[in-house]
C-alpha cells in the first residue's frame, strides 16, 4: 500500500476544531479516563443518539470508579437495561474492581495494562490512552477503516487483517502528535457526520481535495462491501406462569447468553410440540400446567448470532401446585408489582411490557 504524499492532517483538525460534535462525555478539559471508558464500551454496537441519555443516567449512578466498583452487579445490569449486550455492563464493573484493586482506582497509562482489563480490546485502549492521557495511540473502528480506504482508494476487503494493520499503520503515520486524542475523534466524526457509509458527503468534506477515491469517483463504492452471514432464526416457545396472583420467573446460567437475567419459563421450539416440551419442562420442577391460551404475542428478539422468534402464552397452574409454592433452586414465584423489580432479560422485558395480563395489572 503506497503512502499518500500529502499531509492531509492540518485540514482534518481544522475542521474538527468547528465542527466537532457536543457530546455529553466530551465535556471535561482534561478528560477522565473512566468517562471516555464508559462512553466508548456504551458506544460499541449502539448509536451516539441512543448512548447519550444512558451515558447521563449511568454518570449519575456511578461517577467514579469507586462508586461503580462498590455497587452490586444488579444494580449495575439494571443501569445498563434497554442497551442490550450485557456483558458489557458486568466487564466493566469487573475491569474497575481491578482498577481499584490493582492500580489504586486510576485507569493504568499503557497498552499493555489496560488491554489486560476486561472487555478492553485495542479501540476501547487506543481511545481511551489517546483521549484522556494524550498519549500517541490509534483507536481503529469501522468507521476509521472506512474513512482510509476512501482516502487511499483502497479496494480491499477492510475486514481482513492485512488491510487493518495496513491501515492502522498509515493512521498513525498522519496523526496529529501534539493532540493524538484530538485527531481520533475527528476521525470519528468525519466517519460519522460526513463520510458516512453510502453515499458520502463530499461536498462538505475537508478532505475532498486530497481524497483518492472521490478523485477516481469511487467514494460510493469504497470500502468492499463484505456479505454478512445470515443468522438462523431459533422458535422459542414462553409461558406467561401464573398461578393466583404469583408468575413463575426463572434466572439463567451464570455463563452465556443472557447470564445471569431472569425469564419467563421458555423452552426451543413451536407450536403444539413447543407447549408440550415446556409443559413437561415445567412438570420436572413440580409445577402442573393446567391452562394455557394463546399465543398472545410474537416476539423477534434479534441477536449478534441468532434470532429468536418467540411465541408467548398465557399459562396457568393447576390448583395443587399453589400451596405449597416450593420449586427448585433458579425459580421463583413473584408478585406482578414485583417483577419489574427483577432484572429481566431484554426479550423478557418486552413481554412484561408488552403482554396485557400483565400491564393491566
Ligand atoms: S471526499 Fe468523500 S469519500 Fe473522501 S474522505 Fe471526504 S467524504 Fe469521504
Amino acid at each position: 500500500m503506497k503512502l499518500f504524499d500529502e499531509n492531509w492532517t492540518p485540514l482534518l483538525m481544522d475542521w474538527f476544531d468547528t465542527h466537532k460534535r457536543d457530546l455529553p462525555w466530551r465535556t471535561d478539559s482534561p478528560r477522565d479516563p473512566y468517562k471516555v471508558w464508559v462512553s466508548e464500551i456504551m458506544l460499541q454496537q449502539t448509536r451516539v443518539e441512543a448512548v447519550k441519555a444512558y451515558y447521563t443516567n449511568w454518570m449519575e449512578h456511578f461517577p467514579d470508579i469507586p462508586t461503580l466498583a462498590s455497587a452490586k452487579e444488579d444494580d449495575v445490569v439494571r443501569q445498563w437495561q434497554g442497551l442490550g449486550y450485557y456483558s458489557r455492563a458486568r466487564n466493566l464493573h469487573t475491569a474497575v474492581r481491578e482498577v481499584m484493586e490493582t492500580y489504586g482506582g486510576r485507569v493504568p497509562e499503557t497498552r499493555e495494562e489496560i488491554r489486560r482489563l476486561k472487555g478492553i480490546g485495542d479501540y476501547t485502549a487506543g481511545a481511551v490512552l489517546s483521549m484522556a492521557y494524550g498519549k500517541r495511540e490509534t483507536a481503529v473502528d469501522g468507521n476509521v477503516l472506512r474513512v482510509f480506504a476512501r482516502i487511499y482508494n483502497i479496494e480491499e476487503n477492510i475486514l481482513s487483517a492485512k488491510v487493518k494493520k495496513e491501515i492502522t499503520a498509515l493512521v498513525r503515520v498522519r496523526q496529529d502528535a501534539a493532540r493524538p486524542g484530538d485527531f481520533n475523534e475527528a476521525l470519528m466524526d468525519l466517519g460519522a457526520t460526513v463520510c458516512i457509509p453510502g453515499q458520502p458527503r463530499c461536498e462538505v468534506c475537508p478532505l475532498s481535495s486530497v481524497c483518492k477515491a472521490k478523485a477516481a469517483g469511487k467514494e460510493a463504492e469504497i470500502p468492499l462491501r463484505v456479505k454478512k452471514k445470515e443468522v438462523p432464526v431459533e422458535p422459542v416457545t414462553v409461558f406467561v406462569m401464573r398461578a393466583g396472583e404469583l408468575y413463575l420467573l426463572h434466572r439463567r446460567p451464570s455463563k452465556g447468553l443472557l447470564a445471569g437475567m431472569w425469564e419467563f419459563p421458555n423452552c426451543v421450539g413451536e407450536g403444539g410440540q413447543g407447549k408440550k416440551a415446556l409443559t413437561a419442562e415445567l412438570a420436572a420442577i413440580g409445577v402442573r400446567v393446567e391452562e394455557v391460551s394463546g399465543p398472545v404475542k410474537q416476539i423477534r428478539h434479534v441477536f449478534s448470532h441468532k434470532v429468536w422468534q418467540m411465541s408467548v402464552y398465557e399459562a396457568r397452574a393447576a390448583k395443587d401446585v399453589i400451596s405449597p409454592l416450593v420449586v427448585p433452586s433458579g425459580w421463583r414465584w413473584v408478585p406482578v408489582t414485583e417483577l419489574a423489580d427483577f432484572n429481566l432479560a431484554g426479550p423478557h422485558n418486552r413481554i412484561l411490557r408488552d403482554v396485557d395480563e400483565l400491564t393491566t395489572k
